[in-house]
């Protein structure tokens, strides 16, 4: 169907990451030629009409992203879900000419969607019996399309990996009881904290494992035993007594015991007072999770989700049914409106129905590991090691620079290996250690409360062993009894892992298996398209720009932003995407003398006509010769007066600060998968190393001599780097539109 003008509207509960997607709605609908019209207030504002439907322009969406909520307002209309409702929303539609819907919301909102436009020409009947409107108008409309996006903090939608808000209510959440943890620490102290989640305990769980609470309940796994209330005292005091200070309870909202009864927070309190013998504090972090900024991870996905929305009505995508846009493995998925709304309410009446472990079925086998793994990760001490069993002695280390995140893993990995009896050395400065014979064997406690730190706990450094060096290290090998290494680490982690898989016809102390876990801010390592510490540090990043935005309302200015990465461009055009950045410079594309003058005459002429702002993002290494002192030089003598120029190196803070909620999960799910790994490669003949990653939502092994074949050796980066494809999202989105139909500021804002 030709599509003209678009409507969008939010519904529901509001979730941080609309904006992102609201902006990109808009922006790429006007970049292909349609009209928008922003829908006020969700479906309230849709049967209301009036001032309540207005065109929104490519600057009225400028400079939104940063901001929590959504700047088109949201809200539950009861009024809908009646046909008169309806009757009126379609009134209304046809009366401003909209043909086609993208909504953002939960499965009530999005189910509202496809109800209108399955009801269209039942609708459009009743109108025109009513007088209400002729029956040429009717024809000349005869369909509605309608995609929907999934905006909710529970991430309970079927047909994507995430639900716009979720990461960013996780951010609040892991704040809070990081927050949390240091005062229980302090006093000694129960605390339970109560999260939102009526039907869905993925934010209990991730806070849970990201935090290292001590005790969990998620509506998807009552409690099973009758005894299940003194098992929890019994573990809490056990903690205590084996050195923990602290003691958090995380509870879902929605938590029942297995009769459907709700564990409320007033009832936990109860029992933990009685069985503690002390007060015990509950904290309910309610509204907070909704609000706030949001993630890098949101805007991201609010954007490319946004983007894709409007390509699938152009497509033809959404002509015969309603769509839903997902992101399955960081890629763009499309599933039909009706399919996805019916799988993700399913669960929702399994549990309603007490069919617990159907509805944690349905969750996904991640949710279920990630359970399994966290009641590892709380317990007070390890199961024994289990009679005659083989204890395998493995050794950790972190290696290359630091990234958020290491902590996490090596945590994970340690509790793992012990609690299925075999000994862990955590050695110190990563294979200088090694060479050094720097170890020591780590024990249950030795790695408590380490999920939350930044930098390395064991210490890190660059060495890759040569010469003399792996020598010595083949000694300690063998002098320890190594039997699996697990390497958690950069770009000289995965290279000094395979000098040692190279020398092993020299060094049979080699001839064992070692695995890889990339961590490093600079996502620069084959097989995966993430790696530990990247999402931090991109979160770091944004904090900080959006900061040096704000410090530059008054003046016509521009930033020139310098970023690390080395030559990999991840950090740049991710930040890009989450900032609005009009350029991103890249070390993959190079930087010319050309270009450079391109942007300078579309940073000029934006300026001109009113723009008070600019932004670009460079890697630290796009050009060397092409430095971001000389851009800034460039840009600023020859900018003609038009706007003054500003240079920022963010430099180490990228490096630093508290992992984010994914860095910790994603880190303990690779340790745990990594630890698998080496145990079963230890059983075999001939045991094979390995580098775990994450790809196209899958987690993988790739065998250590296919490291060389898929690394792009001179520039330190994968052959391979899915990410590059966003860059065309960047380039429509971020460059100065034209000021249009609706645009309600003066169109300053990037
Ligand atoms: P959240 O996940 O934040 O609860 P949601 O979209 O699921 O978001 P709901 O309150 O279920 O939130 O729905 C939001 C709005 O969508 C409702 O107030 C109503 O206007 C519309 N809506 C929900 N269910 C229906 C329905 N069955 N028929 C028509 N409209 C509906």
């Amino acid at each position: 169907m030709n599509i003209k003008r678009a409507g969008i509207l939010t519904s529901g509960g509001d979730a941080s990451g609309m904006n992102a997607a609201v902006r990109a709605i808009v922006r790429t609908a006007l970049d292909c030629g349609l009209e928008v019209y922003g829908i006020h207030e969700g479906y309230a504002g849709l049967i209301e009409g009036g001032d309540r439907i207005r065109p929104l322009g490519w600057n009225s969406v400028g400079g939104i992203m940063h901001r929590g909520g959504t700047i088109i307002g949201t809200a539950r209309s009861e009024a809908f879900k009646t046909r008169e409702g309806r009757l009126a929303a379609a009134r209304n539609i046809l009366h401003t000419g909209i043909d086609s819907l993208i909504v953002v919301g939960g499965d009530g909102s999005l189910f509202g969607a496809d109800l209108l436009r399955r009801e269209w020409a039942g609708l459009l009947e009743d109108l025109v019996a009513a007088g209400s409107i002729t029956r040429e108008r009717a024809s000349s409309h005869p369909r509605l399309l309608v995609v929907g996006l999934f905006g909710s903090i529970d991430n309970d939608a079927f047909g994507t990996d995430m639900t716009i808000g979720a990461d960013t209510a996780l951010h609040r959440i892991t704040e809070a009881i990081d927050a949390i943890g240091s005062t229980a620490s302090s006093h000694r102290r129960t605390f339970i904290v109560e999260v939102m989640g009526r039907h869905c305990g993925y934010l209990a769980l991730m806070g849970a494992l990201a935090t290292g609470a001590d005790w969990v309940l998620v509506p998807e796994h009552p409690p099973e035993s009758e005894t299940w209330e003194a098992d929890m005292i019994a573990a809490l005091k056990a903690g205590r007594e084996a050195g923990r200070r602290d003691a958090i309870v995380v509870v879902a909202e929605g938590a029942t015991d297995s009769r459907g009864q709700r564990i409320t927070s007033e009832r936990l309190r109860g029992v933990l007072e009685a069985g503690l013998n002390e007060s015990v504090r509950i904290t309910v972090l309610g509204h907070v999770q909704r609000g706030g900024s949001p993630s890098a991870f949101d805007r991201n996905l609010g954007t490319i989700m946004g983007h894709a929305a409007v390509e699938t009505l152009l497509s033809g995508g959404a002509d015969q049914e309603s769509q839903v846009i997902g992101m399955q493995g960081n890629r763009v998925a499309r599933i039909p409106l009706a399919e996805s709304v019916l799988k993700s309410r399913e669960i929702n009446e399994l549990l309603e129905a007490h069919q617990y472990s159907r509805a944690l079925e349905l969750r996904g086998k991640s949710f279920t590991i990630s359970l399994n793994t966290l009641k590892t990760l709380l317990r007070a001490l390890p199961h024994p090691p289990r009679r005659g069993q083989r204890r395998l002695r493995l050794a950790v280390l972190n290696a290359g620079a630091p990234a958020p995140g290491m902590n996490a893993a090596v945590r994970a990995a340690v509790r793992i290996a012990i609690d299925q009896g075999h000994v862990v050395f955590g050695v110190r400065r990563g294979f200088q250690g090694l060479a050094e014979d720097d170890m020591q064997e780590m024990a249950w406690m030795s790695v408590n409360g380490w999920a939350p730190l930044g930098g390395s706990e064991l210490g890190t450094n660059r060495v890759v062993p040569n010469g003399p060096d792996l020598y010595s290290v083949a000694k300690t090998l063998e002098k320890r009894g190594i039997e699996g290494i697990l390497v958690i680490g950069g770009w000289e982690g995965y290279m000094g892992a395979y000098r040692l898989f190279e020398e092993r016809v020299n060094f049979p102390a080699f001839d064992i298996p070692i695995v890889c876990l990339p961590a490093t801010i600079d996502n620069n390592l084959p097989g995966t398209e993430l790696s530990i510490g990247a999402d931090t540090a991109l979160n770091n990043i944004v904090t900080v720009v959006d900061k040096i935005k704000q410090s530059a309302v008054a003046e016509r200015r521009c930033y020139i932003v310098e970023v690390m990465g080395r030559r990999c461009g991840y950090l740049a055009l991710m930040s890009g995407l989450a900032t609005g950045a009009e350029r991103v410079y890249l070390h993959e594309e190079g930087v010319t003398l050309k270009s450079m003058k391109e942007d300078l005459d579309m940073l000029i002429g934006g300026f001109r006509e009113g723009k008070r702002l600019g932004l670009i993002i460079r890697n630290e290494n796009a050009n060397p010769t092409y430095s971001t002192s000389f851009m800034s030089s460039l840009f600023e003598e020859e900018s003609g007066g038009a706007f003054a120029v500003r240079e920022s190196i963010l430099g180490h803070l990228q490096q630093g600060g508290d992992p984010s909620p994914f860095d910790r999960i994603q880190a303990t799910r690779l340790a745990r998968r990594c630890v698998g790994y080496l145990i079963e490669q230890a059983a075999g003949e001939r045991p094979v190393g390995a580098f775990i990653g994450m790809e196209a939502g899958h987690t993988q092994f790739h065998p250590l001599e296919d490291m060389p074949r898929m690394m792009d050796v001179p520039n330190r980066r994968p052959k391979q780097q899915w990410w590059l494809g966003l860059r065309t999202i960047n380039n429509a989105l971020a460059r100065s539109g034209p000021t249009s139909l609706g645009d309600e500021d003066d169109g300053t804002d990037v």
